[in-house]
């Protein structure tokens, strides 16, 4: 690394989706927390600058031809002496690989770290990448910025230092200690990001999850920071930047009940309700009737839930730990309680064997159909299951000889848009249709008419019936006709890409090749 009589600066890059999806919407008012913790502890360090870039979030910023951040005039404006990557999402790697490889053209240090690389840090090193790090960044991107400040390259540091017990994984890998205590970490610094506009700001304090759903790649035993830790966070924000909306990123906020209660009492206490709060909780949290009425009281509004099935069969197989019977009741609770619910479901889960489960894919829609109509959901994803990198579902299918090649499915189509296994209950067009067709019919267009009705109908509504019910049936055809907005945008994307057809030629060629 070159030295110049200015501090060197560190480019953090959240990569940006390959396509519109679910998330994309709301990825343009908010962030990744965890390259932003990143960032955040590296700028304490003396002698170096920090700043972030999310592609996803990037109002204002120099656009290439393809509307993209525009990275070559970045690098002139303000030269990165080392670039960070964030991998969390496997559907963001090729671009990764593509800013990395210009950032090498351009002398600078790269690095990696997320979920992606953690699984398959060999693969990103042949693809630009110098130096990827497994595990917590916080305390390592102090020690390797160090490093290469005193002129040692990333050869030096593979393997050393950085090393839990567990070892060296290769040349360029460093490992970082996983007993990073989250109480001493800095709270998250936005102020590093350019070019954002952050309306909804993401906290969090647990890492890992004590559960073990088969299709996750969420691991390692649970550990958190306290609640009083994750108030003094929201204070500090409220205070700095006037932040009002927040989303809670811990996967299950339940899995630390003592201090998800402390949290909430103490922000009802202090801010009653004028606060607004995202959290991601299990179905049966339901039957927590405290933890839920003190996140009420705090101004929770939104609970995103992942409900993956009505079908126990599925739920087995996943391991989600629950059976269908008591789903309705449990939804049922929430709503009583005056939550939103987010529900996130997965159709056509892979069966374990096939004689388990006999269902055709109409009488899967069906199902699904019927429990979301009895359920009242505020709001649904249907994707299909995605065999992420690291998790027991990829195994599982890997040996099965059933996921699709990455030539025909790359890892950019890992966004639960596409099908990215063979199924054996159905075939591949009923996987790829199927849910888009539920999705359709639960994002109806006729929205748009409902939320005119609803508006000239406000008064007597409101009247006899009163603001909560009118409310929630507003916002959900609101949310309904943005939904069907982004199903319409996503889908002439995908005509034109011919994944289908593809993928279907593909697999007469592999069955003519079979027989
Ligand atoms: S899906 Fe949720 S509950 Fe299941 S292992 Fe992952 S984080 Fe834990």
């Amino acid at each position: 690394m070159e030295h110049n009589e200015k501090w060197p600066l560190f480019r953090l890059i959240i990569p940006v989706f390959p396509e519109v999806n679910i998330f994309s919407r709301v990825a343009g008012k908010t962030t990744a927390l965890g390259p932003i913790m990143v960032a955040t502890s590296a700028s304490k360090l003396w002698g170096w600058r920090v700043e972030v870039i999310d592609e996803n979030n990037c109002k204002g910023a120099p656009l290439d031809e393809n509307g993209l951040p525009d990275h070559s005039v970045l690098q002139a404006q303000r030269p990165a002496e080392v670039v960070g990557f964030y991998c969390g999402l496997s559907s963001t790697m090729s671009r990764v690989w593509q800013l990395a490889q210009f950032y090498k053209a351009e002398g600078t240090t790269t690095l990696a770290g997320g979920w992606h690389t953690y699984y398959a840090p060999e693969e990103s090193l042949k693809k630009g990448i110098d130096l990827v790090v497994r595990g917590d960044g916080e305390l390592v991107i102090r020690q390797v910025l160090t490093h290469l400040a005193a002129g040692k390259t990333t050869e030096h540091l593979a393997g050393i230092s950085f090393l839990d017990s567990q070892g060296t994984y290769n040349a360029n890998t460093v490992e970082t200690l996983e007993a990073v205590d989250l109480n001493t970490l800095p709270y998250p610094d936005f102020g590093l990001i350019r070019f954002a506009k952050i309306k909804i700001f993401p906290i969090g304090r647990i890492r890992g999850c004590s559960r073990k759903c088969e299709f996750c790649s969420v691991k390692g035993k649970p550990r958190w920071a306290s609640g009083q830790f994750l108030f003094d966070q929201v204070q500090w924000l409220v205070e700095t930047r006037n932040a009002r909306e927040f989303f809670i990123v811990d996967d299950r906020l339940e899995e630390d009940r003592e201090g998800a209660l402390f949290f909430f009492d103490k922000i009802a206490q202090t801010y009653g309700q004028t606060l607004d709060f995202t959290v991601q909780a299990r179905l049966e949290a339901a039957e927590d009737r405290e933890l839920l009425t003190a996140m009420r009281k705090a101004g929770v509004s939104v609970t995103c839930i992942g409900y993956e099935s009505p079908i126990d069969e599925e739920l087995e197989a996943m391991r989600k730990g629950y059976s269908s019977r008591d789903m309705l009741r449990w939804t049922k609770m929430y709503h009583h309680l005056g939550f939103f619910i987010h529900a996130m479901f997965i159709w056509g889960y892979p069966s374990k064997k096939i004689s388990e489960l006999r269902l055709d894919a109409q009488e899967r829609t069906k199902r699904f159909k019927k429990f979301i109509r009895q359920a009242q959901l505020d709001t649904v994803q249907i994707l299909r299951a995605i065999p992420l990198i690291g998790t027991e579902l990829r195994n599982r299918l890997a040996k099965e000889n059933r996921l699709l090649p990455l030539e025909a499915v790359p890892w950019e189509k890992y966004d639960g848009s596409y099908a990215c296994f063979q199924p054996d209950d159905m075939n591949l067009r009923e996987l790829q249709e199927m849910p888009t067709k539920l999705m359709k019919t639960f994002y109806d267009p006729a929205s748009s008419f409902r939320i005119v009705l609803r508006t000239i109908a406000f008064p007597i509504d409101y009247l006899f019936r009163g603001w909560d019910k009118w409310h929630r049936g507003w916002r959900n055809d609101l949310r309904k006709y943005g939904g069907h907005v982004y199903i319409k945008r996503w889908l002439k994307c995908y005509h034109r890409d011919n994944f289908l057809e593809k993928l279907e030629k593909m697999d007469a060629n592999s069955i003519e090749g079979r027989s």
